[in-house]
């Protein structure tokens, strides 16, 4: 049986085929970097017009109270909690992955005084890395990397503590995130988990682990649309301590009393820090009631049988690349990726086919299979279309080795 007729009766028994129709992919184009930048579901521009036209256009000010502005961020928190293994009231949805990296980074070493180490691994997210940088440079933090066999045994007493990328984003592979929060935990330590190409990917259960904190990102699975805004997460147990440094008015115990001392709001509010992106929030909310009404264990467990089925393919076809994501589908999330010395214009050669993924430097080409828009017919035409830029040498051609800004 060729790829395509095996992918067309793979199609016909997905019980989530379905769902590609809630979302506009362009004719022509299969999108293999959902990861990066998710689908618009085709929802989003009507909730946008009636938010922009209605609430805001004939509603004014007025709409901060009468159209629920101002508990947005926690009701679409409250959405993605499921998502996550959160309660409702543990996740708010709030400025960008990288500024509540900020915020708990800092958060976390208040409550470790006398420890400054923030322990992570080499190769994670730059922005990660960075957000402990920016601490390290105002004598707050000690930033320590170690290889991932070596974090258990980084984990001194002065650690405050361990901060990773569940999913790692150029490999896709996956810590164990129960057995890290344990050693964590027992170093007297506390833990952040980045779960910006976890969440709504792969199943997590932060409170099941007894994870601290977690951060993630609105525009990759969620399907928030560009730039949206990110969540974060504080376990409960947590709240009534925690002192984020951005002490913005939203994050006010009482904003709208404008005393002129700060005082933290008790919940997970406390975590705003100014006035909120309503478009954003709205866009974001739409794809997260998706996602969650395809549920996260049937998205796994369909993006798990894509990835596997791309590798069939690519043997029928004879292609040998390097796979450096994890060759078992349960030790990675919803991605594979690739290693040439070419990945970058063979990369471009695809998208010129029609085929987007992405290139991450210095040699990884990326492909994401985001599972609640794909099909396996899909997957059958990218490994066909890849398998054919491999053999006709098309990657070759001058314009597909200009590098662009955005890889
Ligand atoms: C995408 C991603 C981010 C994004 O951070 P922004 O502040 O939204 O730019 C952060 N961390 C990881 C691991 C990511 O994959």
């Amino acid at each position: 049986m060729t790829p395509e007729a095996r992918a067309a009766e793979f199609d016909a028994a997905d019980p989530l085929s379905a769902y590609r129709d809630r979302f506009t992919l362009p004719e022509g184009v299969i999108y293999l970097d959902g990861n990066s930048l998710g689908a618009l579901p085709k929802a989003t521009p009507e909730v946008l017009r009636r938010v922009v036209e209605r609430e805001w256009g004939e509603g004014l000010i007025r709409s901060w109270n009468d159209a629920g502005w101002f508990a947005m961020a926690g009701r679409v928190g409250a959405k993605i909690a499921p998502l996550i293994g959160a309660a409702p009231d543990e996740v708010i949805a709030c400025d960008s992955t990288s500024v509540n990296l900020f915020k708990l980074i800092a958060a976390a070493l208040a409550m470790r005084p006398g420890r400054k180490v923030i322990l992570s691994e080499p190769g994670n997210f730059p922005t990660d890395l960075y957000m402990i940088a920016g601490l390290e440079a105002q004598g707050l933090a000690t930033r320590r990397l170690a290889e991932r066999e070596a974090l258990a045994d980084a984990l001194g007493d002065d650690v405050a503590l361990l901060l990773l990328t569940h999913v790692h984003y150029k490999t896709g592979a996956m810590h164990d995130m129960a057995a890290l929060t344990r050693a964590a935990h027992e170093a007297g330590a506390l833990v952040l988990w980045d779960l910006s190409h976890s969440t709504g990917a792969v199943p997590v259960d932060l409170n099941g682990v007894g994870a601290d904190f977690a951060v993630g990102c609105g525009y990759k699975y969620l399907c928030g649309g560009p730039g949206a805004p990110a969540f974060a997460f504080v376990a409960a147990r947590h709240q009534a301590e925690l002192r984020q440094p951005l002490t913005g008015w939203f994050g006010h115990a009482a904003p709208f009393a404008f005393s002129d001392d700060y005082a933290p709001a008790p919940g997970i509010e406390q975590l705003q820090c100014g006035t909120p992106p309503v478009l954003g929030l709205a866009a974001l909310e739409v794809g997260v009631e998706l996602i969650a009404e395809i549920g996260v264990g049937r998205l796994h467990q369909k993006s798990q049988a894509l990835s596997q089925f791309f590798l069939a393919c690519l043997a029928d076809h004879g292609v040998a690349l390097d796979c450096v994501s994890p060759a078992d589908s349960s030790a990675r999330g919803s991605q594979l990726s690739f290693r040439h010395t070419e990945a970058y214009a063979i990369c471009q050669a695809l998208i010129a086919r029609g085929v987007i993924g992405d290139f991450r430097d210095p040699d990884v080409l990326r492909l994401g299979f985001a599972p609640a828009y794909l099909s396996f017919a899909d997957i059958a035409a990218a490994a066909r279309h890849l398998a054919e830029v491999l053999a006709n040498g098309e990657w070759q051609n001058a314009v597909f080795r200009q590098r662009a800004a955005v890889t």
